[in-house]
């Protein structure tokens, strides 16, 4: 009996040893040496700490009343830790209806005209639609005018890096200059779709496999298809990128019911060095890729027989972010971006529209929103203190955290970069070894270990964590 129990004990402790171990390695490998070093010092007190249950054996010390209600006290202890923080603790009923769920008022269509990224790099100064967009919008004429005479939104690109930024900006820019190349080809219309007894014949279950199957290959990280809800569809144009000024202001329509979206992973390291250029280099380099991976999955559903239209940085209808909540790619953080499961926030977000019918998915409930509540570790550590630290709001008829983006904008064109300090600080951000692997899978179904491992993030990581070097070829000093 008491060698039954011995062994049972010894079992657990050497899993966690194990963990633990892994644990090390990642942490070598993520150039995390608190984290490394913090983890060997639990090997090393639970390798003593078996040692000394050995040694009390050997004196008998558990065949007397005292050991055995020990030995049987500490069983106890881990065996309803294990229950304590492996249990599902239930479902969050909200995440679970998507960005339905999140909807308290009524929500009106976004114009992308007022979107920044629209006023920064479509209108020009006095341009006819110039004068029109800031008679109807005088707040922002100011705020817009300033960043413009900064230089933009990225001010002096990479200006937190001077003066070694250059092969990082040089990078950034080759990046940003591909997605103009497919921006023309976004439609895939009929002219190259197949005649209706031409068309393979697909169930909607085999079309979803096939897309999905196809958008892995070509590089997406994460892939989910929703019914397009029109609320999330931008109600007018307002990025002009071809001189098709005739196209600003006109109302957007969607005619397609799917939507296929998709996530592009952003490289660990290159995130891990945010604020600095490596990481603004990362970021044009997955609009690149998104664009390139949206063209052709809208190519080949044409190619199928059926219209798509590509959504990447050259052309969205649809607002990326509550379209991948609604095709179960992940929930929404903090900080106002994505939370996917599988490369938490390290992402940007595509789509391909379509007329294609296609099995849907489901809003997932990954813990990310509980998470959230208690963690704050972005709105800590954002310079331009951007994210709130407090409770969710209505905004636009939805109730979520509100980032300021002007001031978030403001500090981009101050860094010279898109900063990114929140998505590289975030707990859910760490590479996918397999520590952080089990960690997010009890994270995601326990409350407890939400709370637990936010408290050892900070612990093990810092609560400030600092930016890390670079890969070589992308050093900037
Ligand atoms: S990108 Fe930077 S400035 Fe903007 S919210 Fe995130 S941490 Fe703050
Ligand atoms: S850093 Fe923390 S609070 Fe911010 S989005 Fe990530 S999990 Fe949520």
């Amino acid at each position: 009996m008491v060698l039954f129990l011995l062994v049972l004990q010894a079992v657990f402790v050497s899993a966690i040893v194990l963990f633990t171990i892994a644990f090390f390695i990642a942490s070598l490998y993520e150039k995390e040496p608190k984290a490394a070093w913090m983890a060997g010092a639990v090997v090393v007190l639970l390798t003593g700490l078996e040692l000394l249950i050995c040694w009390l054996y050997g004196l008998g010390f558990f065949f007397h009343p005292a050991g055995l209600i020990l030995l049987l006290a500490g069983l106890a202890v881990i065996g309803y830790g294990i229950y304590f923080f492996g249990r599902h603790t239930g479902p969050n009923a909200t995440a679970l209806k998507g960005v339905e769920g999140l909807i308290v008022g009524k929500a009106r269509r976004f114009d992308e005209r007022e979107q920044v990224f629209a006023r920064e790099r479509s209108i020009r100064p006095d341009s006819e639609q110039y004068e029109a967009f800031y008679r109807s919008h005088p707040e922002l004429a100011q705020l817009d005018s300033e960043r413009r005479r900064a230089g933009g939104l990225l001010g002096t690109p990479g200006a937190i890096d001077r003066p070694g930024e250059r092969p990082n900006i040089a990078a950034m820019e080759a990046a940003f200059s591909i997605p103009p190349h497919f921006g023309k080809q976004k439609n895939h219309s009929p002219a190259v779709r197949l005649s209706e007894q031409d068309r393979p014949a697909l169930s909607p279950e085999d079309a979803a496999r096939r897309v999905k199957g196809f958008a892995r290959q070509l590089g997406a990280g994460a892939v989910g298809i929703t019914r397009i809800n029109p609320v999330w569809v931008y109600s007018h144009r307002g990025e002009i990128f071809y001189d098709n000024w005739e196209q600003w202001g006109q109302e957007i329509t969607v005619e397609y019911a799917y939507a296929v979206v998709f996530a592009v992973e952003m490289d660990w390291k290159m995130v891990s060095t945010a604020p600095h250029t490596p990481s603004v280099a990362e970021s044009a380099l997955s609009y690149s890729k998104g664009s390139w991976i949206s063209t052709q999955l809208a190519a080949y559903i044409a190619n199928l027989g059926y219209a798509a239209t590509a959504n990447h940085s050259r052309h969205y209808d649809l607002l990326m972010t509550p379209a991948a909540i609604d095709a179960g790619l992940g929930e929404l953080g903090r900080f106002g971006y994505l939370i996917t499961r599988e490369l938490g926030p390290r992402v940007r977000i595509f789509a391909v529209t379509t007329d294609l019918p296609m099995e849907c998915d489901q809003p997932v409930d990954i813990g990310v929103e509980d998470f959230c509540r208690f963690c704050k570790k972005c709105a800590r550590c954002c310079p331009s203190v951007s994210i709130p630290d407090g409770a969710q709001q209505e905004v636009n008829g939805s109730l979520r955290w509100k980032l300021n983006a002007e001031s978030c904008f403001g500090y981009w064109a101050r860094a010279g970069t898109d900063c990114n300090v929140c998505m590289r600080v975030c707990p859910w951000s760490h590479p996918r070894t397999l520590p952080h692997r089990i960690v997010i899978s009890l994270v995601v179904r326990n409350k407890w270990a939400r709370r637990l491992f936010s408290l050892m993030d900070d612990l093990f990581y810092g609560k400030k964590p600092k930016p890390k070097a670079p890969p070589a070829w992308a050093r900037f000093s």
